[in-house]
């Protein structure tokens, strides 16, 4: 017994919104499946998440969904609005709802539940994870293991040392997060507002009714509470009435960055790529993550030679583009240059103008194209 070793298939080091998924996801497939985190509870998030049509059928797929106590909010219309462009950009699918908002904190609790109930979640575990090698043997609460493969999903750590350095975009950026009453129906509309110095996003939050609502305004200016809550009420008194806020704004950081090909490690959600929230896609594309590599289980065995590098190819195009386009349109909204200006311009009017262009957008969006498969 003293020398026994324990053979897993999988490790996930990070058991955060995108860890504790893949884990499931695993789980589910009959994989035998080890999943640590360096925190026992986990982290305190008041944010809410968009979740695209895409990530809602991988969660009902998985039992998920229906295990919500609060009420989701669809958003059935997105409406984009600039300072540059004198008419609002308005994305509306008749087919099915193009997302809905769910609290993280609800999800990741639903999530953990689940795995510590299926023992496979361990806590309070800090690996020195750029000392890992998929040839050694881990000591894990001292015992011994080995895995085939090892996944590392510790959120915008772009400090690791393992394997390519991140390409990190811009800094100093932080999204500051809040809750309002209103006293009329959101009508399940969510707004995307490019302000001078940064986007401002309202969706309807999670409640009993349709009047709470939440925003995201991202920006690498100093503002204070008192700002942001007056900003909000002059662009939103008119359709939502008056407003009340909740008294905490909660304040994070983003790091847009990518991360390079590793051939020992598979990386996921933030861990592989983290964007601006403008999109609302971070944790979206992290489901895609988990998807690519279910699939991959499928057609590769997990000590194929070239299991890693079809992953990072598969998971890279979108990765870019997701990351060049959510950061240079914050660049452009920032610095209008008449170059970026014209550049915004001709994009905004494509998109009235072209029915098809609005559609592909959408169907974006709702995570309902995939670029390579
Ligand atoms: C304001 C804001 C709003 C957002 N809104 C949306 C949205 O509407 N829709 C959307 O799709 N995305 C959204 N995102 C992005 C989304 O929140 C992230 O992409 C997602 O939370 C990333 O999950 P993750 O599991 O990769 O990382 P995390 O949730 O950060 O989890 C990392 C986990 O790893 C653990 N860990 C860290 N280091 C170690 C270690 N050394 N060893 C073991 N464990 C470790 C941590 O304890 C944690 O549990 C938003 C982001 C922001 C900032």
């Amino acid at each position: 017994m003293k020398n026994k070793i324990f053979k897993y298939d999988f490790l996930i080091v990070g058991a955060g919104l995108i860890g504790a998924l893949t884990a499931f996801a695993l789980h589910k497939k009959n994989y035998k499946v080890l999943v640590i985190d360096k925190n026992n509870d986990i982290l305190k998030d008041e944010r809410t998440l968009a979740v695209n049509a895409n990530s809602k059928e991988f969660l009902e797929h998985l039992g998920i969904w229906a295990n919500f106590s609060s009420k989701p909010q669809i958003i059935k219309k997105i409406v984009i609005k600039d300072n540059i462009n004198p008419t609002p950009l308005l994305f509306i699918n008749k087919n099915e709802p193009m997302g809905n908002v769910i609290f993280n904190r609800e999800l990741h609790e639903i999530v953990r539940k689940k795995l510590l109930n299926l023992k496979v979640l361990k806590t309070n575990i800090d690996l020195d994870i750029d000392h890992i090698r998929l040839s050694k043997k881990l000591k894990i609460n001292k015992k011994t293991y080995s895995f085939k493969k090892i996944i590392i999903s510790i959120g915008k750590n772009i400090n690791l040392k393992t394997g390519q350095k991140s390409l990190i975009f811009d800094s100093g950026y932080y999204s500051h997060v809040g809750f309002f009453i209103h006293k009329n129906d959101h009508k399940n509309t969510a707004y995307e507002i490019f302000k001078k110095d940064g986007p401002l996003a309202v969706l309807p939050s999670p409640y009993f009714n349709k009047k709470k609502s939440t925003f995201i305004y991202s920006s690498n200016k100093k503002i204070s509470n008192a700002e942001i809550h007056s900003m909000i009420k002059k662009d939103f008194r008119l359709s939502h009435g008056s407003i009340v806020f909740d008294k905490t704004i909660y304040k994070y950081p983003v790091i847009p960055h990518l991360k390079k090909y590793d051939k020992n490690f598979i990386y996921t959600g933030d861990t592989l790529r983290s964007i601006h929230p403008v999109a609302g896609q971070g944790w979206n594309l992290g489901i895609k993550d988990i998807q690519t590599l279910c699939k991959l289980t499928e057609q590769y065995q997990l000590d194929d030679k070239s299991f890693n590098s079809v992953y990072y190819a598969r998971r890279m195009i979108e990765s870019i583009i997701y990351l060049g386009f959510t950061s240079l349109i914050n660049y452009a909204y920032e610095n209008p240059q008449p170059i970026s200006k014209s550049i915004l311009k001709v994009g905004y009017k494509g998109l009235i103008n072209f029915k098809f262009l609005r559609e592909i957008f959408i169907k974006q969006a709702m995570g309902r194209i995939n670029l390579i498969d």
